[in-house]
Order: structure tokens, then sequence, then C-alpha cells
């Protein structure tokens, strides 16, 4: 049989699963699924499907061993590392399972503080329904309207308050997941306490994809915080802002859950597209955080606490009602989109000790400069969880220039990281971007167990194949 017949014979099966509407062949409707969100990788697939259940996805699975058809799990299709696109020469057939009809919220638990969701709810429809209930689900990403709660937790998803509440895993109570073997694992439980053995879950989330598919998770909800306290305020010395972040969360404890940093150039680029909406100040370090707080919350004490440590009150901007809040929120959430706008950079999506931040940047910024003596940095992120994306470009560079800088800026980026005890994906995975440097910087005797987990659960590598390892 042709190849042609071969790709009928198993777009027939995957209608008779899921029903004609819901596998997509027309190449204007496969596109967008086909390249990244930063438009540097693309790749084939003989079809996307949607299916609407769980019992789908164990039929369309079980073929697709059977046929030896790759697999790419993808949600909203966000990631900043290609890792929900498939491959572009790749020697099976593949094919995209996107989870975007499977988006019922299945139970929310008030007593438990738990909702119960299918994978494909995006995040802000978990955002809103949890907010409807009185209750609140803190994973924040400027991407949540799109980004779907399987791509979250098949990503472990960080955002703007992991300071106070931590990343998906720590957000998550249970899961169901359908195996490369069909199987379903079971463990969707709504328990905060279970230590039978060792927690499955948890090996599903970070996974990329690789391991099978999220399709329904049981996740924590908290009480709607009562009030905020947003700020920004412009510093000229990063350790400024650590002091401050220390006095912070020893005055207010746990209640600190935003703290985030712009740095100048991003400034600059966000100033360029965004001129309607200035920013109140340009300086070194913009810095905006956030306090959860209540009834209680006396500002002469924050003020002091600021002044205790050589901050000009008045220097700072306190946003007095829920626009200027959600405005200044705007500003941080716009400055990714601000950059993407200005053209490509070389990204990097780091993590490192608090500590260790200024002296990694007082070693790695002078050493790019010597590269490209013309370049930017667009350095922005998450202070408090020492998570910086430190992008380094060229106005007006195309992705092919772009691409000549990569390997000897990531290079360096990445040797500097590891020096100072710090990650090269603290939030986005790995994907293909990532890939050559993961295997670089992964202990072999780690590589080793992963490479072994992996052939367990996917002998024929046939999820989300050639990522990650
Ligand atoms: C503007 C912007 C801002 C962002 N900000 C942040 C941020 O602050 N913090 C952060 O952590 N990330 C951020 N991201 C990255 C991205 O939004 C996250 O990684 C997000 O969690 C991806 O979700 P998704 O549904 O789009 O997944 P996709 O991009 O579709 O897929 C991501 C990975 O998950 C796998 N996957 C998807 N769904 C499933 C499933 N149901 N089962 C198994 N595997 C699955 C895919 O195969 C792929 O490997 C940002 C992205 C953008 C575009």
């Amino acid at each position: 049989m042709s190849s042609h017949n071969f790709t009928e014979t198993h777009l027939a099966k995957f209608r008779e699963i899921c029903g004609n509407n819901n596998v997509v062949t027309k190449p204007e409707l496969m596109s967008a699924h086909l390249t990244d969100w930063r438009k540097r990788y693309s790749g084939n697939a003989i079809a996307i499907l949607f299916p609407e259940n769980t019992s789908q996805i164990v039929a369309i699975i079980k073929y697709c061993q059977h046929q030896k058809v790759a697999i790419t799990p993808q949600g909203g299709n966000t990631s900043t590392c290609g890792a929900a696109t498939p491959l572009a020469n790749h020697t099976a057939p593949q094919i995209i399972i996107n989870l975007a009809r499977m988006n019922k919220v299945i139970e929310v638990d008030r007593v438990n503080s738990s909702v119960t969701i299918e994978a494909g709810c995006t995040l802000q429809m978990v955002q809103e329904i949890a907010a409807s209930h009185n209750l609140y689900f803190p994973l924040t990403l400027a991407s949540q309207g799109t980004c779907q709660i399987g791509g979250n937790l098949a990503t472990n998803a960080g955002g703007t308050q992991v300071l106070k509440y931590g990343m998906m895993r720590d957000l998550t109570l249970g899961l169901e997941v359908v195996l490369p073997n069909g199987n379903i694992m079971q463990n969707n439980h709504k328990l905060r306490k279970n230590n039978t053995y060792l927690d499955l879950k948890q090996i599903f989330i970070g996974s990329e994809g690789t391991l099978g598919i999220i399709t329904r998770a049981t996740l924590k909800l908290f009480p709607l915080p009562v009030n905020y306290l947003t700020f920004m305020l412009p510093v000229e010395k990063l350790v400024t802002a650590l002091t401050l972040l220390e006095k912070l969360k020893h005055y207010y404890l746990n209640n600190v859950s935003a703290f985030e940093i712009i740095k100048d150039d991003s400034q600059k680029l966000y100033n360029q597209q965004f001129p309607d909406a200035k920013l109140p100040f340009t300086a070194n370090w913009l810095l905006l955080a956030e306090l959860e707080i209540n009834a209680d919350f006396n500002l002469d004490n924050f003020i002091s606490l600021l002044e205790s440590i050589g901050i000009n009150p008045d220097d700072v901007l306190i946003a007095s009602n829920d626009k200027q809040r959600r405005d200044l929120w705007l500003i941080r959430e716009h400055i990714p989109l601000a950059e993407k706008a200005y053209g490509y950079a070389v990204k990097h999506d780091i993590s490192l000790p608090l500590g260790k931040i200024e002296e990694f940047l007082a070693t790695s910024m002078p050493k790019l400069r010597k590269i490209e003596a013309d370049g930017y940095f667009s350095i922005f992120g998450h202070l408090g969880d020492g998570n910086l994306h430190y992008n380094f470009g060229k106005k007006g560079a195309s992705l092919t220039d772009t691409e000549a800088l990569e390997e000897q800026v990531s290079q360096i980026v990445y040797q500097d990281v590891i020096n100072f005890g710090g990650s090269i994906a603290a939030e986005h995975g790995i994907g293909i971007a990532k890939k050559q440097w993961f295997k670089k910087y992964t202990p072999v005797e780690n590589l080793e167990l992963l490479q072994t987990l992996k052939k367990q659960l996917d002998p024929l590598n046939l999820f989300n194949p050639s990522k990650i390892l």
C-alpha cells in the first residue's frame, strides 16, 4: 500500500473514533497548530485530532501504537520552546492531539477547596470558575486566555504568583493520564495527604507530552485575596530590590505574592511598542511587587519599611484602585509581546539562587557585549523566584541572524548559569529549543534514569519524539 493509502486508512480510523468534525486535515486550519508561538519551528502532521473524551483518546492511542503513528499532545500551543510542534521530517506519520474540546468543569468542591476539570480548559476558565465561587486559582501567565491546564501541567508552569503559591506541581492534587500503551493512570483524587508510595502524578507534571496525555486534573483552590497592595518603583541596583524582598518577607510573611523585575532595555522596547501607555518611570530596573493584604494593613508601617532601607516613598507608585493595579500588571504582561514585536532575540529562561543574580549578570553581560556591541538585553521576570527571562538581541535581526548568534550566546549564558548554581530552564521547559543544552548540563546518571523511564513507558518513542531527551 502507498503512503497516501496508509494516510487515508489512518484518517478513516480517526474519523470513526472522534467523528468527522473532530479530525482536521485542511492545511489552512492546520497551519496555526503546526508552527510554534515564536514562529521558530514548523512541523507536519497528517491530521489534528480534537477528541471529546478520554475514551476517544484511549482508542486513538491504541490505534497509533498498533500503526506506529507518532503523537504530539497539544494544548494552547503557547510553548516558547517548540514543545508542542510536531517534527518537520519525521519518518513515521504524525498526528497532533489537541484537547481544546475537552473543556468541561466537572466539579467545584468548596469544602475541599478544589476544582476538577478536563485538561482542555483554558487557565483563564479555571480562574473564572474559581472566582465565581468566591475562590481563587493563583496560576497567572500572560498566555492564560489561550494556554490549557493540560499544557500548564505538562510544562509545570510558573508565572507571577509562584512566590506565595508555588508552581503547577504545587497546585495539583490529582491527575488522570492516558499512558502510551492506552491504559489510564487513575490518580485524580482530591487529597492533600496521600502517602501510598510514590506520587505518580509528579512524573507527568513537567513531562512535556513525552509520557502520555493528561486528560483530567484536580487542582487546589484558595480563598480569594481580600485586597492587594500593588506597587512599582525604579531601582538602580538589584541588591536594593533583594533587600526589599527580604524585609517584606520577614514583615508580611507569606503574603508577598509577586516580585517582578524589568531591565532598562525591556522598558525601552515597551515604550516603543506601546507609546500610548508609557511607563511611569524608566530606570536601570523597574520593580513591580504585590502584597495580599486585609483590613488590618497599615500603610504607615509599609512606608517606614521602605524608608528603613533607603527607598524614598515618593518614588513608589502604589496602585490606588483596581484599574491602576490592572494597568501596572499589563505593563509586565506586555513586555514579552513588545519584545516579540521588536524582532528575534536569543532567549533564555533561567533561574539562579537570589544571592548570585547580580554576580551572574556582571559576569555574563560584558561577555555578550563583546560578541555584539550593539546588542540589547531584554531582561525581565520573576525576581522573587530567582527566575529571569534573559534575552539578548540585535535590533532588526532576522530569525537567521539570531540563529547565527544563538550557539555562541547561549553557551556563555548557560555556562555562567551553571557556574553560579542555576538552572537553564526555570519555567518554560525544554522542548526542541533547549534539548542540546539539557543533554549537555544534565548529569549522565540522571539522563540515564530519565531515558529508562521514557523507554519503559513509551518503548516505541511515539509521544513527542525527539523532544527533550
Ligand atoms: C505571552 C506568553 C507568556 C508566558 N508566560 C509564562 C509564564 O509566566 N510562566 C510560564 O511558566 N510559562 C509562560 N509561558 C509559556 C506557556 O504559556 C506555558 O508553558 C503554558 O503552560 C503552555 O500551555 P499550553 O496549553 O499552551 O501548552 P502547549 O504549548 O500546547 O504545550 C506545551 C507542552 O505540553 C504538552 N501538552 C500540552 N497539553 C498536554 C496534555 N493535555 N497532556 C500532555 N501533554 C500536553 C505539549 O506536548 C508540549 O510539550 C508564556 C507564553 C506566552 C506566549
